[in-house]
């Protein structure tokens, strides 16, 4: 099988087999985030704290690249340490942003990798950032909330 034909493959899988989708109670923090230009929402949810991992949910509707995306991230970063779904975040973000050029690090991305041909196509790089966006707010909104509350044991 080609390698671009598998990377849509496993968008497609994504996408029909989203993981993680619903909203869970309890949370820390709720964001929702737009992408206007393709019409794109999600709702998503964090709970837990940054050290041992945040535990998303979310709710969302769109494109099949947005919603795979945000399966994808699911599988990739659920409760997993922040700093660790960070490394995970940034490079996903950066292979986004550099319009296909490059080699996905598959070790680190395994299936976000597949999103690579994506970052050809500017108009359809938003609909893929999109959860990974939402998840940094809800997450850096959750730990400013825990410093703010004293729960880091900082005070
Ligand atoms: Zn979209």
């Amino acid at each position: 099988m080609q390698l671009q034909s598998m990377y849509q493959q496993i968008i497609l899988d994504h996408y029909k087999h989203p993981q993680g989708k619903g909203l869970r109670t309890p949370f820390v923090t709720e964001v929702h985030h737009v992408n206007p230009t393709c019409g794109d929402e999600i709702t998503l949810r964090v709970n837990g704290d940054e050290h041992s991992g945040f535990h998303i949910s979310y709710e969302n509707q769109g494109c099949s690249i947005s919603q795979a995306s945000a399966s994808v991230m699911f599988d990739l970063i659920d409760g997993t340490p922040y700093a660790e779904a960070m490394k995970v975040a940034d490079a996903f973000m950066e292979m986004m942003q550099s319009q296909g050029a490059g080699e996905p690090d598959e070790e680190l991305l395994e299936d976000a990798a597949a999103f690579h041909g994506v970052a050809k196509f500017p108009a359809r790089v938003k609909c893929a950032l999109l959860g990974w966006m939402a998840y940094k707010d809800a997450a850096s909104a959750a730990i400013a909330h825990a410093q703010v509350s004293g729960e880091d044991g900082s005070r």
